[in-house]
């Protein structure tokens, strides 16, 4: 039987490659919803193409070809709760992929995770729910993917091995970085992804979120998580099991194959590219410790999550609010570490009890940093 699908953010570059991926698989999936931003001429041609039996748009609904068209956050919501669904593939950008997630955790409904923030703002609450409705949090980030194919017995690991490409910034100068336009930035050397992440793997705070994200998916402390820099970005991360043994998962850097495991899983299906992996094609892996005081993002990420509680939740909105401001034009890119600090140090960390003091709470912090940032020079 066809199991069916629903893509959060089926018009990014994590939900475009997603449907290339369903599209190679067949007639094992049926995609049941897809929800947009504002790209409608995408969404157009992927309703033509998929034939969904419910769309969703965040702007001009008008323009969507489709009966019935859903819009806004309750679109979403209806989407990603519909019981009809067997996984929610989130690929939606920034906080928007909170509440759906939970929706569908709620109903049962297996998750396919790429969206960051889940897990950044809510950890706690989304694996407690995941666990009480007995649902699959499947990772779609290629380092969490890695670890979930290596680990078998997960009371034995030791220890998280979370590797990073370095980003565009890995080999430049402070004086490069301080003079580097959007382009250069936007410029990754591996992974073509969306503007907010790419920026994120400029400076490293992608690794800070993905070292939280790590933390609460595979429930492992903070001091058993090591970051370390391979440029290369073919071992996408590894486990040390307790007897001293690594385990790693390598492969060519293609989003298509995280992607595919974490909707087929358990199942492993031949992939999009069938060209065999290569070590002497490769020939050469390296690794290095992370220069905290060239990526102090990083450092301010991993306090956050040690911090728990609203830590997170404040890091989060003030570094999304940060990269906007730079994308914007607004500030450049060494404005972006010092505003998410100031944010960050003007909060205490605090319990949190639930979604809406979340959301609160992530509100009130995007509104400083907007302040912040709109007089530039205090920054
Ligand atoms: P993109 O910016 O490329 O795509 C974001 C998607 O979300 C688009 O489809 C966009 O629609 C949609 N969207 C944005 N706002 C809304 C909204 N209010 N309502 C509905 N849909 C909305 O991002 P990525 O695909 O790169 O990343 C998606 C998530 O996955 C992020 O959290 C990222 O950190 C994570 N991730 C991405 C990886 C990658 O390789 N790209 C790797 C690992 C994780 P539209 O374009 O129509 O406006
Ligand atoms: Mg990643």
């Amino acid at each position: 039987m066809k199991r069916k699908i629903s893509i959060i953010g089926s018009t990014g570059s994590i939900g475009t490659q997603a449907l290339e991926v369903l599209e190679r698989l067949g007639d094992k999936f049926e995609i049941y919803g897809l929800a947009a931003g504002s790209n409608t001429d995408l969404l157009n041609s992927q309703i033509k193409k998929f034939k969904p039996k419910k769309v969703c748009v965040s702007k001009n609904p008008e323009k969507v070809d489709f009966n019935c068209v859903l819009s806004g956050e309750e679109g979403i919501l209806d989407i990603a709760a519909d019981r009809e669904n067997d996984i929610v593939l989130m690929a939606v950008s920034g906080r928007f992929g909170l509440k759906p997630t939970l929706a569908a955790i709620r109903n049962g409904i297996d998750i396919a995770l790429a969206n960051k923030e889940t897990l950044v703002m809510a950890g706690d609450i989304v694996m407690r729910e995941a666990k009480k409705y007995d649902v699959n949090i499947l990772p779609v980030d290629s380092e969490h993917s890695a670890i979930h194919q290596c680990i078998k017995n997960p009371s034995d690991v030791s220890k998280l091995i979370i590797t990073a490409s370095g980003g565009p910034f890995l080999n430049k100068s402070s004086y490069d970085m301080e003079h580097s336009d959007i382009k250069q930035v936007l410029n990754h050397p591996r992974w073509k992804m969306g503007k907010k992440i790419t920026v994120d793997s400029a400076t490293l705070m992608n690794k800070g979120l993905e070292v939280i994200e790590a933390h609460h998916l595979f429930n492992m402390d903070y001091d058993d998580i090591e970051v370390v820099i391979h440029p290369q970005s073919v071992v996408h991360s590894a486990i040390e099991y307790k007897d001293g043994s690594v385990i790693a998962q390598l492969g060519v850097p293609s989003m298509h194959i995280p992607i595919q495991y974490a909707i087929t899983y358990p199942e492993r299906l031949e992939g999009i590219k069938s060209k065999s992996f290569s070590f002497s094609e490769i020939a050469r892996l390296d690794f290095s410790k992370p220069d905290f005081d060239k990526f102090p993002c990083l450092r301010l990420a991993l306090g956050a999550g040690r911090a728990g509680g609203t830590s997170p939740v404040v890091m989060n909105a003030a570094n999304e609010e940060a990269v906007y401001a730079f994308l914007n034009g607004v500030i450049g890119y060494n404005d972006i570490y010092p505003t998410v600090e100031k944010i960050y140090d003007g909060y205490e960390t605090q319990k949190l009890n639930d979604i809406d003091e979340i959301f609160e709470l992530d509100n009130e912090v995007r509104l400083k940093t907007k302040e912040l940032l709109s007089g530039v020079g205090i920054v």
